[in-house]
């Protein structure tokens, strides 16, 4: 099966009992038993649940990966790949992370004696030197939220394999149409299904995805011992929304090119990161490793805050909203929206600076898109 054909029916049968396209939703609790120790596979949800399982099934096999594991958020899935830790473990984690994933590690799990580190991971060199005798996992998010920086998976396989790290890929802004880390050697690969995933702004989840059957029985077994399980609502409507994944993810990009470049050559930006940008640092890589760039691009304008501010508070198609890859067109302001928690210094550090604006490009007509930002940034 050809992968856009796996987007649309990788797991999709008719139901067996009406002939239904669309499968049920199984909105239950738990599960009748024949007789005492005999199920049809299913004994409680938190455990596993029919809609879940078919969610999980699609997602593994657009994903290319044996196993698919889902959770209530992208941060309960992140969550429960730390819990494969122990205390006096070292982490080394990608600097640019998504602002949620550092204040869980910096304000939660620090108080569970886990260590971290975080290094520039699109500098391989960084990571070699951040190494220490009680490191166990290498987490890399790219491209990055929200500098979308760009990390070299082959270079961080080849650490990770002779160091013996667990190797993780947070891949929520590439998704699987244009980048499959496990191909690249990770351990596993997690996503916010949150976002292009299911694509709707209507729900949000997390799932996890490995080849490797040690990896998978362990998030089985936090899934179920936790709880951070989706609803079966949640996951019929993610199945809704991935199924057109592909086309989607053709249109964001398409739309994402013609913005970055209308950006960078506007007056009033000063900087524009977006990898399919020739200009930009992580292009080259980019190139080799993704097949097409997604949907999301950041930058900085000249008039900094202000115009920055200006330019939010402006756009009238673009939605100024958390949160990114759905249809609609998104515009945040990180500093005080998705990073407001990580500490000004830190922030600044690591070029997350007060003026940047992050754009989750939609699938409207792109003309509409460029004339909503060029009336807002008239004034900026
Ligand atoms: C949104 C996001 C998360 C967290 O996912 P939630 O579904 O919001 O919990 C993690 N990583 C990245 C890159 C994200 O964009």
């Amino acid at each position: 099966m050809k992968f856009d054909t796996k987007v649309v029916r990788a797991s999709t049968k008719p139901d067996k009992a009406t002939g239904a396209v669309v499968p049920p939703i199984y909105q239950t609790a738990t599960y009748v038993l024949e007789e005492v120790g005999v199920d049809k596979g299913f004994d409680y949800t938190r455990a596993a649940n029919p809609s879940r399982q078919l969610l999980e099934e699609h997602l593994a096999e657009i994903e290319g990966a044996k196993y698919g594991v889902c959770f209530s958020s992208g941060m309960a899935a992140v969550d429960s790949v730390l819990k494969i830790l122990k205390s006096g473990d070292h982490v080394i984690c990608s600097d640019d992370v998504y602002g949620g994933v550092s204040r869980h590690f910096n304000n939660v799990l620090i108080h569970y004696g886990i260590e971290f580190t975080y290094v520039n991971t699109s500098n391989p060199h960084e990571v070699e030197e951040a190494l220490k005798s009680n490191t166990k996992l290498l987490w890399v998010e790219t491209p990055t939220n929200p500098l979308l920086k760009i990390t070299d998976l082959d270079a961080m396989n080849k650490i990770a394999k002779s160091n013996n790290l667990l190797f993780g890929v947070d891949a929520t802004f590439a998704t699987p149409v244009f980048l499959r880390p496990l191909e690249y050697g990770a351990d596993l690969v997690m996503h916010s299904t949150t976002k292009y995933l299911s694509g709707h702004n209507q729900i949000i989840g997390g799932s996890i995805h490995t080849n490797d059957k040690e990896i998978f029985d362990k998030m089985k077994f936090i899934q179920k011992t936790i709880g951070a399980v989706p609803s079966p609502f949640d996951c019929f409507l993610t199945m809704l929304g991935l199924r057109t994944l592909h086309l989607r993810m053709e249109r964001h990009n398409k739309n994402a090119i013609s913005v970055a470049n209308f950006l960078q050559e506007h007056p009033k930006v000063s900087r524009v990161a977006y990898p399919g940008l020739k200009s930009d640092p992580g292009y080259e890589i980019a190139k080799e490793q993704m097949s097409g760039y997604s949907g999301m691009i950041s930058f900085e304008l000249k008039g900094g805050i202000p115009s920055g501010k200006h330019l939010m508070n402006n756009v009238k198609l673009c939605l100024l909203a958390e949160s990114l890859g759905a249809v609609e067109t998104m515009i945040t302001h990180p500093a005080t929206m998705t990073h407001a928690e990580v500490p000004v210094k830190e922030r600044h550090a690591r070029g997350l600076t007060d003026g940047l604006v992050r754009l989750s490009v939609g699938i409207e007509d792109e003309t509409d898109i460029i004339e909503d930002l060029r009336q807002a940034l008239k004034e900026a």
